[in-house]
């Protein structure tokens, strides 16, 4: 299958093309160019949208006095629960606190204590205080500010912007050569066009967008991992949708992307309490209020169905200097009526973190010779069941630096171009409200096999609202209802509860089920394989 789009009316070529302007692309980006590489780097809108310049909380890295990457590994497994691959993790952790000193080399500035040591703070999951942080609560904001920066001053990396990346081009040998892109721009580059690359990196982070509520901003559709599984590529642990336990509550029926209320405000002393003023997570975890996301978010779902409510609240009046230390938030609290420092903030848990993804290797490889995946895009397995807080800058870092040298090793230049024969499909917008609604309602925190068969009927039938007219929402759409399926129906497979997948029907976890489920297309439809939790560089990996 390919997107149904008109026929290229523009070509380009250069040795790599990066698809995505946050940490994952912009780092990556970066690194090519230290091996002398060129690369074209795309976006789908302005350079600085995406899920980076909203992270918050901040980065994870052991750099503390007594905290070491093994504590961070453990911390992390823990959080994966049973489902990471221990050397992705190990990868992460031990080459995070380097990862972190070059993106502060690239002018990034975190915030100091009285002493004029790097902040750490800690988040939900973490025993140590690991987390960096800049400008209080604007971390992702800085950081994206660095690596563009650095990326404006490297005159070997294009950008084209208002770019959106249809589909891959397929070699003569059936290795990726390339993208197919829309480009909303002026003069020879407008329209769809072509550009053929040594090496494609797909960096298009999340797919929050598939659900009615999300902390991810609006160019967060998947695109990426609908266009992987549309070039034949494997994509993994996609039943692992992380739901942010603490995102503003703005009404019943508000849609979109909502406010996060980083865990760091419950690291600094919030607490949650239900509509009596109870703190209910006292009993619930020996963490308590610093749980794992997935037990926070399953004890305010527990709460909201025990007594009929839609929300709790954080109550973060006990914290000094709060408007200080949290800025960004507080005024989106204060824009919605609320003073933290007087009032309890009302929350419910929102999609926000898509732990699966394109599977690849410790090298970003995925199963298509010059497919790379980097980011909130790919499944490493360094996250498994549930990402650990603020681990995913720090993976984008990490990542983006062993796909560039993996692609100075081994890149294949002037591929040869075969023709397309696969089937263009196109699914009209007004699918997307229905998706995203099914998505909510049916394989959202809670999930049962009634449900999820419920989702499977009702998203196999908007298969069928066809459209004719490609353009942007069209794309988005279809690549949605490609994700929605591939969630739902790995949900469905998974009989257990484990991490960010909550089965209320099957509420244990299980043993037989400590494998990753993969998915692909083959004629349009998606096939499944139960694998295995680390990838011994099997032969898919060996191109
Ligand atoms: C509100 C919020 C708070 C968070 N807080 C933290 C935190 O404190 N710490 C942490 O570690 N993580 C946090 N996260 C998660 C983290 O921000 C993301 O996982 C991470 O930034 C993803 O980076 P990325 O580069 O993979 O993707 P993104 O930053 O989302 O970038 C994706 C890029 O791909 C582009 N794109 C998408 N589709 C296409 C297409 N078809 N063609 C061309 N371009 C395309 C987008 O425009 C964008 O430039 C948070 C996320 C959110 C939403």
């Amino acid at each position: 299958m390919r997107l149904l789009a008109p026929t290229p009316g523009w070509s380009m070529k250069c040795d790599v093309v990066v698809v995505g302007s946050g940490v994952a692309g912009l780092t990556t980006a970066l690194q090519i160019r230290s091996h002398n590489l060129s690369v074209v780097l795309v976006t789908k809108a302005n350079i600085d949208e995406g899920s980076t310049r909203w992270a918050q909380g901040g980065i994870a890295a052991a750099l503390g006095p007594g905290d070491s990457p093994q504590d961070h590994k453990e911390d992390t497994l823990t959080a994966g629960a049973g489902l990471c691959d221990p050397s992705a993790v190990e990868v992460l952790v031990s080459e995070g606190p380097e990862a972190v000193r070059r993106l502060i080399a690239r002018g990034a500035v975190f915030d100091k204590s009285d002493t004029g040591e790097i902040a750490l703070t800690r988040e939900g999951g973490h025993l140590r205080n690991r987390i960096l942080h800049a400008g209080g609560d604007a971390t992702g904001l800085e950081v994206s500010r660095a690596l563009l920066a650095a990326v404006r001053d490297d005159n070997g990396i294009e950008v084209i912007e208002h770019a959106l990346v249809l589909d891959a081009l397929l070699s003569e040998e059936g290795e990726i050569a390339g993208v197919t892109l829309h480009v909303i721009g002026e003069g020879s580059r407008d329209g769809v066009g072509q550009i053929e690359s040594g090496a494609v990196v797909i960096a298009t982070g999340g797919l929050g967008q598939v659900f009615a509520q999300t902390t991810n901003p609006s160019v967060s559709t998947g695109d990426g991992v609908a266009l992987a599984l549309r070039a034949g590529a494997r994509v993994a642990d996609v039943e692992f949708i992380q739901f942010h336990p603490t995102v503003l509550f703005l009404g019943e029926g508000s849609k979109g992307q909502q406010p996060l209320i980083s865990e760091a405000v419950r690291g600094e002393g919030a607490f949650l309490v239900n509509h009596k003023n109870e703190r209910f997570m006292s009993g619930a975890h020996p963490l308590k209020d610093l749980a794992p996301r997935d037990v926070v978010a399953k004890e305010i779902e527990r709460q909201m169905r025990q007594h009929g409510i839609d929300h709790v609240f954080l109550d973060a009046r006990g914290i000094q200097g709060f408007a200080e230390r949290f800025p960004t938030i507080n005024q989106s609290c204060l824009e919605h009526g609320i003073d933290p420092t007087k009032d309890l903030i009302p929350v419910a848990p929102a999609s926000h973190y898509a732990s699966g993804g394109i599977r690849v290797n410790l090298n970003g490889r995925s199963t298509v010779p010059g497919l790379y995946a980097c980011g909130e895009t790919a499944c490493t397995g360094a996250h498994g069941a549930n990402r650990l807080a603020s681990n995913s800058l720090l993976e984008g870092l990490v990542f983006g630096a062993r796909i560039a040298f993996d692609i100075a090793l081994s890149l294949k230049k002037d591929k040869k171009i075969a023709s397309d024969r696969r089937r263009p499909i196109l699914v009209d917008p007004s699918a997307r409200r229905k998706i995203q609604e099914v998505m909510s309602r049916e394989a959202g925190v809670v999930r049962s096999r009634e449900s999820l068969t419920r989702a499977k009927e009702e998203l196999h039938k908007l298969r069928d609202l066809r459209s004719k007219d490609p353009h942007t929402a069209s794309w988005e759409t279809t690549n949605l209802l490609l994700l929605a399926e591939a969630i739902v129906s790995a949900a469905l497979m998974r009989e257990e509860s484990r991490g960010s997948h909550w089965r209320e029907d099957f509420p244990a976890s299980d043993d037989a089920w400590l494998v990753r489920i993969e998915e692909w297309l083959i004629d349009g439809e998606l096939h499944s394989r139960l694998a295995p939790l680390s990838i011994t560089e099997g032969l898919e990996w060996r191109w």
